[in-house]
Parts: C-alpha cells; structure tokens; sequence
C-alpha cells in the first residue's frame, strides 16, 4: 500500500476535462546538490525517475570559478488505476554551488520559468490553439538546507525571484538529520522569514462548499508548511515487523510514510492527492495570466 501514488484520485481532481487526453504535470525542483532532490522525488511517484549515488563523490573543482546553474528535464508515463499522468521534473543541477548569491545562481532558473511562460503564450496566439502543449511550470518544490536555523540570503534571494511565477512550496531537506525540537524551532524562524520578506507560497484553499473533514484535511496541510521531509526508496523492516519505506539508524528507523516522523505524506497529499489539479489552475489563471498581462503591457499591446 506504501507504494500507491495517488493520482489515481486526478478524475475527481480534474472534473473539468476530458480524462482520455491524459493529465500532464511539470514540477521544478531546486535546492543545492545532496539535499535529497532526486530521491525525494523517486518517493513522491513511486519510481525511478533518477538513479541515487548511495556515496556521492567528491570532485574537485576551483572555488574561484563560478558553478554554472544548468536545467535538466526528466519525463516519465505513470500508469495508475488506468490513469495516465505524463510527469516532467525540472531539476536545476549547479544550484546553490556558488559562494554569493548573486545573478549566476538564480537567473537561469528564473529564464527556464520565463521562456515556458513565453512559449505557450506564442502557441496559445497560434490558430489552432486546440493543440497548446502546457509546459509551464505547475509547481516548484525547494529544498531548504536542514541547519536547524532560519533562511540563508540565496533561499531568500530565490524565492523572491519566483514567488510570483509559480506555486512556491518550500520543504525542509533530510529532516531526518534534525530533532524533532530543531526541525520546529528551524520551521518557525523560516516562516518569519518568509512573512517579513513578503513571500507568497502556495497555500491549499478552503471552498465554501468543502465539508468539515474536507476543511480538517486542508487545514492538516497548511499547517505543515515547510514540510519537514525524509525521502528514500529502500524497505526495510522494523522490529515490529512492518515493511516500510524509511531510512535505518543505530537507534531506530525514519519511516517516510509515517506522519509522526516527517510531513512526506502532507507534502504527497499536496501535490500530488488532493491539489494537484488546483496547482494547474493557479499557474494558468493567475500566474501565468499576471506575466502575459505585464508582457503584453511591455510590449505596448
Ligand atoms: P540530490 O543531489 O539533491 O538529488 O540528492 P540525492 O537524492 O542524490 O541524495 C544525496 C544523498 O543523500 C544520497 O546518498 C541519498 O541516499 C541521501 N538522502 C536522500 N534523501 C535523504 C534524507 O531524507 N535523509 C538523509 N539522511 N539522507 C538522504
Ligand atoms: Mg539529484
């Protein structure tokens, strides 16, 4: 059961198009190299979308040369319940490997956002617009550094730069690193952070019409924002006897799916269960509408 996905769910989600088409998601991951990225994202759908270095090496490279930020796209089918969703993961490899936080470090990210935004608005103006391939972002997940403290200048930087280009979810990397007091006290300082910097993230919405376990769930949701996450793809057995997805150490075991070690099951039930139809919609509606908006007024159209 650890392995369902839950997508399966998308039908309810997505009740206002046609199912055959198939149902086409692009999430953005950034955060510096280790912090779990590509593992997480294994856990999150359920497959081998990357292969993890179990002992990453070391190479060496001149700490006077700025780290080129690069943008690498995996795609894959995945199949649940007979549904189809055709997944696409931006990863931002380079991020986070310079000293300063200057240009160099975001601006390619920035512009990867920006020319899919461009792209479709050149299809969406074409004659046949029935055939707009959506290769906009729909969410971008990034992985904060588990020090234990606030943010550092670049996540501020970043996010400043993104926040009003896509659905901004923010996650505590390899939480399993913190005590559960750090990993409070450390979601606390970053969420003052984020107020007194004015960063929008994406929250799920409450509808009037939600009933009360509905509201309880959302609720349950916000309320975890920024997921302390644990990733992994091994099962291992605890001494209990359960098979779960986790990560062993000397004195236990993290379990990625168990809501009393870490926020992954929060974070799937946003992104993937319960929102990830309302993340298409914002991006459509309001993000991408307010860039073409400013465009368009750029351009003096
Ligand atoms: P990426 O560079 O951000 O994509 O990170 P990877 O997913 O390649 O993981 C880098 C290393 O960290 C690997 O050895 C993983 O096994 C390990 N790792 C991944 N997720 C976690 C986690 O949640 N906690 C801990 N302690 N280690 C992790
Ligand atoms: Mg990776």
């Amino acid at each position: 059961l650890n392995g369902y996905v839950g997508f399966a769910n998308l039908p309810k989600q997505w009740h206002r198009k046609s199912i055959r088409r198939g149902f086409s998601f692009n999430l953005m991951v950034v955060g510096a190299k280790g912090l779990g990225k590509s593992t997480l994202i294994n856990a999150l759908f359920n497959k081998q979308l990357y292969k993890v270095d179990s002992a990453p090496k070391f190479s060496y490279r001149d700490p006077n040369e700025p780290v080129p930020v690069t943008i690498e796209t995996v795609s894959s089918e995945i199949e649940e319940n007979n549904v189809k969703l055709n997944l696409t993961v931006i990863d931002c490899p380079g991020f986070g490997e310079n000293i300063d936080n200057t240009e160099v470090s975001w601006k390619p990210i920035v512009d990867e956002i920006d020319r899919r935004f461009d792209e479709y608005l050149e299809e969406e103006t074409k004659v046949n617009r029935s055939t707009v391939v959506d290769n906009r972002v729909h969410a971008l997940l990034y992985f904060i550094e588990p020090t234990g403290h606030a943010l550092k200048p670049l996540d501020i930087e970043f996010m400043k730069q993104v926040h009003d280009k896509v659905n901004l979810i923010p996650v505590i990397a390899r939480s399993d690193t913190l005590t559960e007091k750090e990993v409070e006290s450390s979601k606390q300082m970053i969420l003052e952070d984020i107020k007194n910097q004015g960063i929008r993230l994406f929250t799920p919405p409450i509808y009037e019409n939600d009933d009360d376990e509905t509201v309880a769930s959302t609720k349950g949701i916000s309320e975890k924002i920024p997921f302390a996450v644990v990733g992994s793809t091994n099962y291992i057995q605890t001494s209990d006897g359960r098979t779960v997805r986790g990560r062993s150490y000397p004195w236990g075991i993290i379990e990625v799916d168990n809501e009393e070690h870490c926020d992954f099951v929060k974070l799937r039930q946003l992104l993937i269960r319960n929102f990830m139809e309302e993340l298409k919609e914002t991006t459509g509606n309001s993000l991408y509408e307010r860039y073409r908006s400013e465009k368009l007024e750029k351009l003096g159209i």
